[in-house]
């Protein structure tokens, strides 16, 4: 059994001594739901700089928890950075891509506002929902351990994706007979990646000519038509797992 995760963003870092005051919700589920109790050791993730993980014991102060730093580990840094251009779907298949997103590891996820997309938030209906989603990545992060939360860029329409500023290694899940099986293409030297995945709807045929324009090859993830949802989820799993795959063989060799 792995040890209870806190991220120490949402905490207060208490002068130069290495404790940290767990903030009240997270204290809450410590005590409550993991039954955590004083003296118990648990992990902190902290996603600031160059990341770092902390192993740290739980005390008590007055009505406050707090957390005294045992250890620091310096994050190594991850060889595969994802950035997921997603459709915008509607709330809970976002929802789920969201939490599969910081389970994989993926670095940035960026939703965008396509012409089939079925959800047309408003400004301020937008602004509710981030704070919401970004809650989502950090649990998400507590399940898997992952230092780092993925970067939650604000939904944009189709035509403001600044492709230039991508990175080059470019794939979108396109459901199309010219698309290469996922299974053929090696990402694994990529190092930094875009995968884009259409909404509920899918593509319109001008949206997947301005991918294939923008350098991006088209991608097949098999026979079966996925929901967007899961058709994020298996991509993301795919280049993640290959990237896990090649560093385990570049270890023993
Ligand atoms: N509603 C549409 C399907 C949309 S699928 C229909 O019934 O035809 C939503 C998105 O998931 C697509 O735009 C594509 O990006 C991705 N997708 C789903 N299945 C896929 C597959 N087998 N290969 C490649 N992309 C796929």
């Amino acid at each position: 059994m792995s040890l209870p995760r806190i991220r120490l963003e949402l905490c207060s870092r208490l002068d130069g001594e290495g404790r940290w005051r767990l903030d009240e919700f997270q204290a809450r589920h410590l005590m409550k739901a993991l039954r955590c109790y004083e003296g118990a050791m648990v992990e902190g993730l902290l996603g600031e700089g160059k990341g770092e993980r902390i192993l740290a014991r739980v005390e008590r102060s007055g009505e406050f928890f707090l957390l005294r730093t045992v250890d620091v580990k310096a994050e190594e840094r991850d060889p595969l950075e994802i950035t997921l251009l997603i459709g915008l779907l509607k709330h809970s298949q976002f929802e789920s891509v969201l939490r599969a997103s910081a389970e994989l590891g993926v670095k940035s996820v960026r939703p965008v506002l396509c012409e089939r997309s079925v959800p047309r938030p408003g400004a301020r209906e937008t602004e509710g929902k981030m704070s919401r989603w970004r809650k989502i990545l950090d649990e998400g992060t507590k399940v898997s351990g992952s230092v780092f939360a993925p970067d939650l860029a604000d939904p944009v329409n189709f035509r403001d994706v600044g492709w230039d500023a991508l990175p080059s290694a470019r794939y979108a899940a396109l459901l199309s007979p010219a698309a290469v099986p996922l299974a053929n293409v090696d990402a694994r030297a990529a190092g930094e990646l875009v995968f884009a995945v259409g909404p509920e709807g899918d593509w319109t045929d001008s949206e997947s000519s301005v991918l294939l324009g923008s350098g991006f090859v088209p991608v097949s993830l098999g026979r079966r038509i996925l929901r967007a949802s899961t058709a994020a989820m298996a991509g993301c799993a795919w280049f993640r797992l290959s990237a896990e795959h090649e560093l385990q063989r570049c270890h023993n060799t």
